[in-house]
């Protein structure tokens, strides 16, 4: 019997995209800006709760616009964890700024916001939190950290849309915040991302910023009549057509996340038996964190041989999947940052680490057949004389 590969993730479409892709066609505005994508800022705005929401071509595009809102100047540095997508950095060294890489929970994997103000010398101008798996961090004590020392927040929620913190959604904490619309996140339109400005003093120049450093946007509504070069900026604006695919999936955001949440609490029921045995951990989601179930990952023991396993899951036609090479150890990271200490938990932690397929359509017996080869996996590798592994 040939069963169908489990694939790790798959786009869901609700089915509206195309049609709002011919009426963007239809409404003549193909360049950014247009109808959807003011509705999408709408949308963001009332949902987020900040006072300005910005669509870009990604959450990497989002950072950057921080990074030059910030006015981060070389040498300038940004207290982030190393345990990240590259972006998170890069969007800063871009400016010549140096990552501050700090160490993570144990138990969200979120920067550890207990480590923070040891990292902080005169140079540091922003906190970067990353809202691990749509769990968030620290956010009170972090805001707190941040006020004492002058500092800006950015909020990494590239993974946290739809997810909230004490009631407050991710990406509306700190200064400003970015989510990412990309394939492999919850809400998607491909590539894409938004900028979420919550500091009023710093909407204008975050709209000048992404039009080429130019007030088109305000030329657009009139408020001057004619628009001209302001200060350095780039073009950080997606075409409507992204802006339409995105809003058929902005409507549906709830039912999106719901579905994700249900095959997420299903994992979380169907590996509990593993933890108990102690061949594994699940992910902890502290209180007051709504998550947004944008993944589900499980946590090997030290013991485990992490790339056996995920081969034995690959032969299996269960895609599973690992991630991240702390930043910190990249080659890039080591050249252009810095490492606050020896980074323990982020270093065991990367290791460990495996991710189980999660999307829209993936079926209750998907689910326990992942789970099934995984247990068959780890009980192989148990048995197994520690000398013949690898
Ligand atoms: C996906 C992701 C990004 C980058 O998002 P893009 O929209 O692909 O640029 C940045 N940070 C984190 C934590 C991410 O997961």
């Amino acid at each position: 019997m040939s069963k169908k590969p489990i694939p790790f993730g798959w786009p869901y479409m609700t089915g509206k995209e195309l049609y709002y892709i011919a009426e963007a066609h239809f409404n003549g505005t193909l360049s950014g800006d247009g109808p959807f994508t003011k509705k999408c800022h709408v949308w963001l705005q009332e949902r987020v709760g900040c006072s300005k929401a910005l669509l870009t071509h990604s959450c990497t595009a989002a950072l950057e616009m921080a990074a030059i809102l910030l006015d981060i100047k070389p040498g300038d540095e940004i207290i982030m964890p190393s345990f990240t997508f590259v972006s998170t950095a890069n969007a800063f060294v871009l400016r010549g700024g140096v990552p501050v890489f700090v160490d993570i929970r144990e138990d969200t994997l979120n920067l550890n916001e207990q480590l923070i103000e040891s990292a902080i010398t005169p140079r540091t101008r922003a906190i970067v939190p990353v809202h691990y798996a749509g769990v968030a961090c620290e956010m009170d004590e972090i805001m707190a950290i941040a006020k004492r020392h002058g500092l800006k927040v950015v909020e990494d929620a590239a993974q946290g849309v739809m997810a909230s913190y004490k009631g407050h959604a991710l990406g509306s904490i700190g200064d400003l915040g970015a989510y990412s619309f990309h394939q492999t996140k919850n809400l998607i339109s491909g590539e894409g991302g938004a900028l979420l400005v919550n500091d009023p003093a710093m909407a204008m120049r975050a709209e000048i910023i992404r039009e080429k450093g130019t007030d088109r946007s305000r030329f657009y509504r009139n408020e001057v009549d004619k628009y001209t070069w302001q200060e350095p900026g780039s073009s950080f604006l997606p075409g409507e057509l992204i802006a339409a695919f995105l809003w058929a999936q902005l409507e549906e955001a709830e039912w999106i996340t719901h579905q994700r949440l249900i095959a997420w609490q299903r994992y979380h029921d169907l590996v509990k038996p593993l933890e108990a045995r102690g061949i594994l951990r699940r992910p902890i989601v502290p209180e007051g964190c709504q998550h947004n179930a944008h993944m589900y990952y499980v946590l090997l023991e030290p013991t485990s041989d992490r790339h056996a396993v995920l081969d034995e899951l690959n032969r299996s036609d269960v895609n599973a999947v690992f991630h991240y090479v702390p930043l910190h150890s990249s080659p890039a990271g080591q050249r252009y940052g810095r490492a606050h200490g020896r980074l323990p938990i982020t270093n065991s932690n990367s290791e460990r680490l495996i991710r189980l397929p999660l999307f829209v359509g993936l079926t209750e017996e998907q689910q326990q057949e992942v789970v099934l080869v995984l247990e068959r996996t780890l009980e192989k590798q148990m048995t197994k004389p520690i000398f013949s592994r690898g």
